[in-house]
């Protein structure tokens, strides 16, 4: 099988391209990406006038199975993923019960495996259940294919076994995704300690509660030499920390969401629960220290921390209601609107932090339209603008505050292994 994308304008940051090419597949594989190819072909995909990328890769997704399988399972997510131009994604490990040992990596891989649409890395949980107490079988783990190591949801709240985690995952060559949050300072708290939390009259928590943690775990990697990875870094204070770290030599990376550059804690006056996210959308200040960090190559990717939440749970009141918003079909038009448009980003760039860059931190065979790799491509109208609307969205959970918003870039169609996974 021989397809031919013809006539679009390519974006493959990974091999600096950025211009008119075709893209020749066969067999589910990338053979060339040159002008003008004229090759008897099976199937022809006209992109005159379109954008032709690697398909986009996110390193932060929550796909809920098993266990949650009324929020969202591996094949709703894997269409959502298809939906917004992503063709690999990584899964969290806070799943019930939760993904720290090997036969549960199996089934995710053989479940995405049947569903036949995207790839789905599976992060296993640094600690046994999430506890924070015994290390996973890291091993065991890394042998069955995980591709990171996270608690995602909670921190490693001991700085004993964060150390040892570190130790351990560097043995391994597994980089540790962190979320920081000091559980003490965040206690109760739903939404960003500030003006609005005072006058809304709801618990806030401070933006420290999230640095004190990324300076503890910048700290412990510096000390161990271990591999780490802020996830979801939302102010001002993670930004800084992290450049500093980077430039004194500590194998630190770090990930944003485009909620925490999209909207700040303003949004939360409407008391709408899917405003509600951890960590919580924060001030002005912060996103424009978020976009700097974007531009100087201090934050390396954008992630969606995609979190569904069934609709009964998102109605109830803002003080109980879960947190996490979904963000697979959102993610693109978000960052094209709040970083291209805006010129903080060039389109080479944002590619690069929405594909190549993210498959490098995991090493994940993804993110390029090199000759010879799995044919994972995106295609995409950026002149074209969509509305956000809950009867069009592929995830099983509607919980975005972004309902009803109108955003530029529509994804086209999405190819992964050659095959078409999406087509609008
Ligand atoms: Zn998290």
């Amino acid at each position: 099988m021989r397809i031919l994308i013809k006539g679009g304008h390519v974006v493959d940051p990974a091999n600096k391209i950025d211009e008119l090419r075709d893209v020749l597949i066969q067999d589910g594989r990338i053979v060339k990406v040159q002008k003008n190819i004229k090759e008897a072909v099976d199937e022809i995909i006209n992109a005159s006038g379109k954008h032709v990328f690697p398909g986009l890769v996110d390193v932060h997704t929550h796909l809920r199975q098993p266990g949650q399988e009324g929020k969202e399972t591996i094949e709703s997510g894997s269409r959502a993923a298809a939906k917004g131009g992503f063709t690999s994604v990584c899964c969290m490990p806070n799943t019930k019960p939760v993904i720290d040992e090997r036969s549960l990596v199996q089934m995710i891989y053989a479940e995405a495996e049947r569903v036949g649409l995207i790839k789905v890395f599976p992060f296993g949980a640094v600690t046994k259940n999430l506890e924070g107490k015994l290390l996973s079988e890291i091993g065991e783990l890394k042998d069955a294919g995980v591709v990171a190591l996270s608690d995602d949801g909670r921190p490693v709240y001991s700085s004993k076994v964060m150390r040892h985690a570190l130790e351990y995952a560097k043995m391994f060559d597994l980089r540790i995704s962190d979320h920081c949050q000091d559980l003490d300072l965040s206690e109760g708290a739903v939404m960003h300690e500030g003006v609005v939390s005072t006058e809304l009259g709801l618990k806030g928590m401070p933006a420290a509660s999230e640095t004190v943690m990324v300076a503890r775990d910048i700290e412990l990697a510096e000390m161990t030499g271990g591999k780490l990875h802020i996830a979801h870094a939302s102010c001002a204070g993670s930004i800084w920390q992290v450049r500093e770290a980077k430039a004194r030599g500590v194998d630190v990376t770090c990930e944003v969401c485009p909620h925490h550059f999209s909207l700040s804690h303003e949004a939360v006056r409407n008391y709408d629960p899917c405003t509600k996210m951890y960590p919580p959308l924060r001030t002005q200040e912060d996103i424009i220290a978020i976009k700097e960090g974007l531009a100087d190559g201090t934050v390396d990717c954008i992630a969606t921390d995609h979190a569904p939440h069934t609709q009964w749970e998102k109605e109830m009141e803002y003080n109980v209601a879960p947190c996490g918003i979904i963000g697979l079909e959102t993610a693109f038009s978000l960052s094209l609107k709040e970083l291209v448009h805006t010129k903080i980003l060039t389109l080479s760039q944002l590619i690069d932090k929405m594909s190549s860059a993210p498959a490098k931190i995991f090493a994940l065979p993804a993110g390029s339209l090199s000759e010879g790799v799995d044919a994972d491509v995106a295609l995409v109208d950026l002149e074209s603008e969509w509305t956000v609307k809950e009867e069009e969205i592929h995830s099983k959970s509607k919980n975005t505050p972004f309902m009803g918003m109108t955003l530029p870039g529509v994804i086209e169609m999405t190819l992964c292994r050659g095959k078409i996974v999406y087509r609008k």
